[in-house]
């Protein structure tokens, strides 16, 4: 999923509702019927290259192959695509214009995890993440040694920065403030003509996307991935949850998985793809378990500011091939796209905050 905000608009925001119920689509049917339950492989994508990611995915499920083949697969797919500005090639960059990647990736059969932040060049960083999980015995690399590592097994660097994401980049640079050395020169500031040209920058967004895909096998083995680029001009270095086990993604064979996207500032705070885990573990649905982290997050910041409902949105699937999706706050209902042996859908699920 992509969404944007405006910094400004986010630190400020106030949409002057109390976090409610959850509405929710009523069509929406989020347990399949007995048979079709598994094989499953969703994401949290619902644009083309999320389906095609879907069916690429479920050709491996199909023909027996294994969880993390299917998630692998499917995650590649939407790291490459030159037109995502949120996730791998063509992610937008930090503040330096350097395109940084995180991701993770979790097997669950194994009980085994890998992840990679801040690195730099690689197009697959899903692909590096599973080669840290069954080729060495830590869990995160990052940056330098991230890039070392992929280097040693064989990924080819290439320049990540796509024409898109350079121009949203120095879009960004030039709306930065008026006092830096960005935009417009002093001396034209006032020039009506010039100024037309910079008319944009009270629009300029930071962006938030990634992507989750999570699936359950032949085998009833369950693994997830999630991949992104992270908030956009971040300051050099900063890693999001994305790659943090437990954050932005989190399985267990017996339950299901889960993953989050959104402000990864939030989603650390509350462990949220282990809390979505641990109360399917409870009996919770993978729809509610996603709905509660929600109301985790909003739990935890009501003393601190009560206005402040920040952009999340969580995928959750059980074991036995149910699937849920929510967000904190949105026009329309979230979506994920679903692979089963119903065919390929796009799922709604539902919104906290409807604006
Ligand atoms: N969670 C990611 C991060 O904070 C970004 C996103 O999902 O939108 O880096």
């Amino acid at each position: 999923m992509s969404k944007s905000i405006t910094r400004r608009g986010f630190l400020g925001h106030s949409l002057g509702l109390g976090a409610g119920a959850f509405l929710a689509n009523p069509l929406l049917a989020f347990q399949p019927s007995a048979g079709e339950k598994t094989p499953l492989i969703i994401t949290s994508h619902t644009n083309e290259t999320g389906k095609r990611a879907m069916e690429a995915g479920w050709e491996i499920l199909t023909a027996g192959g294994s969880a993390v083949d299917a998630v692998e697969k499917a995650a590649n797919i939407i790291e490459v695509d030159p037109e995502d500005t949120s996730v791998g090639y063509g992610g937008l960059p930090n503040e330096h214009g350097i395109v940084q990647l995180d991701a993770s990736i979790m097997d669950g059969k194994t009980y085994n995890a890998g992840a990679v932040a801040c690195l730099e060049k690689i197009k697959t960083p899903c692909s590096v993440a599973r080669i840290v999980m069954e080729r060495t015995d830590h869990i995160l690399l990052v940056g330098e040694g991230a890039l070392t590592f992929a280097r040693q097994w064989g990924f080819k660097e290439e320049d990540l920065m796509t024409d898109k994401a350079r121009k949203s980049w120095l879009k960004w640079k030039e709306s930065l403030s008026d006092i830096d050395d960005w935009g417009p020169p002093d001396h034209l500031k006032d020039n009506q003509k010039i100024a037309a040209l910079f008319s944009d920058r009270e629009e300029v967004e930071h962006h938030y996307g990634t992507t989750n895909v999570l699936a359950v096998d032949t085998k009833g083995d369950v693994a997830g991935i999630t991949t992104t680029s992270g908030l956009s001009y971040k300051i050099p270095g900063r890693v999001g949850d994305s790659p943090i086990i437990g954050a932005g993604l989190y399985v267990d064979n017996e339950v299901g998985a889960a993953g989050a996207t959104g402000r990864g500032e939030d989603v650390m705070k509350c462990c949220a793809s282990f809390y979505m885990v641990m109360r399917m573990k409870e009996g919770r649905t993978p729809q509610q378990a996603c709905e509660d982290a929600l109301k985790l997050i909003v739990e935890k910041y009501k003393k601190v500011n009560p206005e402040f409902f920040p952009s999340e949105k969580f995928v959750a699937i059980s074991a036995n091939g149910q699937y849920g999706c929510a967000s904190m706050k949105g026009r329309d209902l979230p979506g994920m796209s679903v692979r089963n042996q119903s065919g390929y859908n796009i799922a709604r699920g539902s919104v906290l905050m409807k604006m």
